[in-house]
């Protein structure tokens, strides 16, 4: 049987350790959370967003904008965020309503302030192993891997999906961590047996229990990333979690696996903008009268 890898106590751990951190600094770090429209996921996403920077002393600010706002009013809301010297962080909550361009959007966004770790420059710093912020979820799921092993190194890890959110920075961890890595997809021929061959299997891919026990070898690391609706309104991964469970050596629910992890990232990534900023600003010289 494995051992259930309990992301929500490792998350609170971590958020108290923040908390300590926070309630030291002489300012109050503060977090902007964009929503466009009201798509119901994604307003209990903030909600849980808000919540969190609540626990760990974070100011937060949301703007909720219609479904209908244009391009241009969007822009509008980044630009002044990015301006404003009181907001270290900006979240532009994904999905955005049909339509609109994330991808130009997210550009938008100050890489000083992007504590999701999606704008290029990050993206780029983050595959040329330079210090920069990084996307929330790969890192919670890193940090999961470096509770349980000393080193990665050598292991063979298989990522099940390739977004720019999660599959790609996460394959890119796994690479800084001296794993060796496959990178899958939905055009991957014989993904089964690829599976049953990892060290390290992380599901991404939004496909309900797509991961079986016999795609598992013994005693492997199982990171369930996905996040699926049953069909008794149930949330599920992408990991049939039971007879996985049976098999593997280490696996995360869901929930209560990487979901809690993603958030506590969120709140590391603000703190760490608030400092890099307030020592930027420290060390700028002031301008004579
Ligand atoms: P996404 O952008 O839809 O990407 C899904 C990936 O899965 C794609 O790369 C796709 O391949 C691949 N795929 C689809 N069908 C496949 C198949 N049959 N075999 C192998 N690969 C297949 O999704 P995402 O944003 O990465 O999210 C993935 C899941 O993780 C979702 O359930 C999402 O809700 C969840 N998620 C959870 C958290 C959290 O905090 N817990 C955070 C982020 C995401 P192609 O590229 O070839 O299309």
């Amino acid at each position: 049987m494995s051992k259930i890898i309990d992301g929500k106590k490792i998350a609170q751990d971590l958020s108290a350790q923040l908390k300590t951190e926070i309630a030291a600094l002489s300012y109050t770090p503060a977090l902007a959370v964009v929503l466009v429209g009201d798509n119901p996921a994604s307003e209990v996403y903030v909600r849980n967003k808000v919540r969190a920077c609540t626990n760990v002393g974070i100011d937060s600010v949301e703007h909720v904008l219609p479904a209908n706002s244009s391009l241009a009013d969007l822009e509008a809301v980044i630009a002044k965020l990015n301006n404003d010297p009181k907001v270290n962080g900006i979240l532009l909550q994904l999905p955005l309503p049909e339509g609109m361009d994330s991808a130009a959007l997210i550009e938008q966004i100050s890489p000083a302030k992007d504590v999701d770790g999606l704008t290029y420059q990050n993206m780029g710093r983050l595959v040329a192993g330079a210090e920069g912020l990084r996307p929330c979820t790969p890192s919670g799921c890193e940090i999961l891997l470096k509770q349980e092993f000393s080193s990665l190194a050598g292991k063979l890890a298989i990522v099940i999906g390739r977004s720019e959110l999660f599959g790609k920075p996460m394959a890119q961890m796994l690479l800084q961590n001296d794993c060796t890595v496959m990178q899958c997809h939905s055009k991957t021929v014989g993904l089964k047996a690829l599976c049953q061959q990892a060290d390290i299997v992380i599901a991404a891919v939004g496909r309900a229990q797509m991961v079986k026990a016999d795609w598992v070898k013994d005693g492997a690391f199982v990171i369930d990333v996905g996040i699926n609706r049953g069909a008794d309104g149930k949330l599920v991964g992408d990991v049939d979690f039971n007879a996985v469970a049976a098999k593997a050596g280490y696996i995360t629910p869901v929930p209560g696996g990487v979901g809690p992890m993603t958030i506590a990232m969120l709140m590391q990534n603000t703190l760490k903008a608030a400092k890099a900023q307030n020592e930027k600003s420290a060390a700028t010289p002031k301008q004579q009268p």
